[in-house]
């Protein structure tokens, strides 16, 4: 039976590698995760607005809106911790040297069935490189050899070569020329920085490739196998896998979703078929 589903984005794909059943129960079925009614969780989701929040803040400085002003509506202590750090340490990412900045750019191309998509903090270039930054509110700093499979860390520069050719005056953009950069409000010195190559550009679209296909042709979605990871599953609860609450970077890392919803079609970047 063909799926109703005409996007996938790094949220999606991330899920179904890693249950295929929460991706079932969020991408395809819909299903809000039940209200979080334990300590943990309303703290982390405290967290996640503050974060939202905080990208919003960035995206302010970005369109040209003096910074002080800005400060004055970082409304909690947290936010204003970050947005000071943000402010401080800016050129620790290399930002200063770079022109040709965009924030929240949209891009998409056909992969398999669907279109993957993919919306970018901010997108900067030397004239010679093309630099995506990624502004993360972690509360541990992820190793970054856990970043460097993450899906998002794949797809964003993956997508970049396949569809960010209006962003380089109609030319394609090698994967030589890209590097992705998470850059972390409470680890402000320690960004996290992954260049790109063509073989490993190879490696994520054939991995991609076969993602789209699979999500095509899957006749069921089942629980994944390794219990460890319903332990911060939101969706736990329909699953007969615990109530308990998780905490921490797990947590944040299972409830973070990109929000595709608002997207315009229209304006996105996108190659031709
Ligand atoms: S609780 Fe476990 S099996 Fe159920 S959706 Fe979450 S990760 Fe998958």
């Amino acid at each position: 039976m063909p799926i109703e589903l005409n996007s996938l984005s790094q949220s999606s794909l991330q899920d179904y590698n890693d249950c295929p059943r929460r991706f079932e129960l969020r991408y395809l079925q819909h299903l809000a995760y039940p209200a979080i009614e334990t300590e943990p969780a309303l703290e982390n989701e405290k967290h996640q607005r503050e974060g939202e929040y905080f990208h919003r803040l960035v995206q302010q400085y970005f369109i040209g809106i003096p910074e002080q002003q800005i400060a004055k509506t970082a409304n909690t202590d947290t936010i204003e911790n970050w947005w000071n750090n943000f402010i401080t340490n800016k050129d620790v990412t290399g930002l200063k040297n770079l022109s040709g900045i965009r924030t929240e750019v949209t891009l998409s191309a056909p992969l398999g069935g669907f279109r993957l998509v993919a919306k970018y903090d901010l997108v900067a270039t030397d004239g010679q490189k093309f630099y995506i930054y990624d502004w993360k509110t972690y509360r541990k700093r992820p190793k970054s050899e856990f970043l460097a499979i993450r899906l998002q860390t794949r797809v964003y520069r993956a997508l970049l070569v396949q569809a960010g050719a209006f962003l380089n005056n109609g030319k394609p953009i090698a994967p030589e020329q890209i590097e992705m950069i998470y850059w972390f409000s409470d680890f402000p010195n320690d960004p996290a920085r992954f260049p790109y190559h063509a073989d490993q550009f190879k490696r994520d679209w054939d991995a991609l490739t076969r993602f789209a296909e699979e999500i095509n042709s899957a006749s069921s979605y089942p629980k994944t196998e390794d219990s460890n990871r319903c332990l911060y599953c939101p969706y736990r609860s329909y699953c007969n896998r615990g109530v308990r609450a998780g905490d921490g970077l797990d947590v944040e890392l299972e409830t973070e979703v990109e929000e595709l919803f608002d997207i315009n079609f229209e304006q996105i970047g996108e190659i031709e078929f």
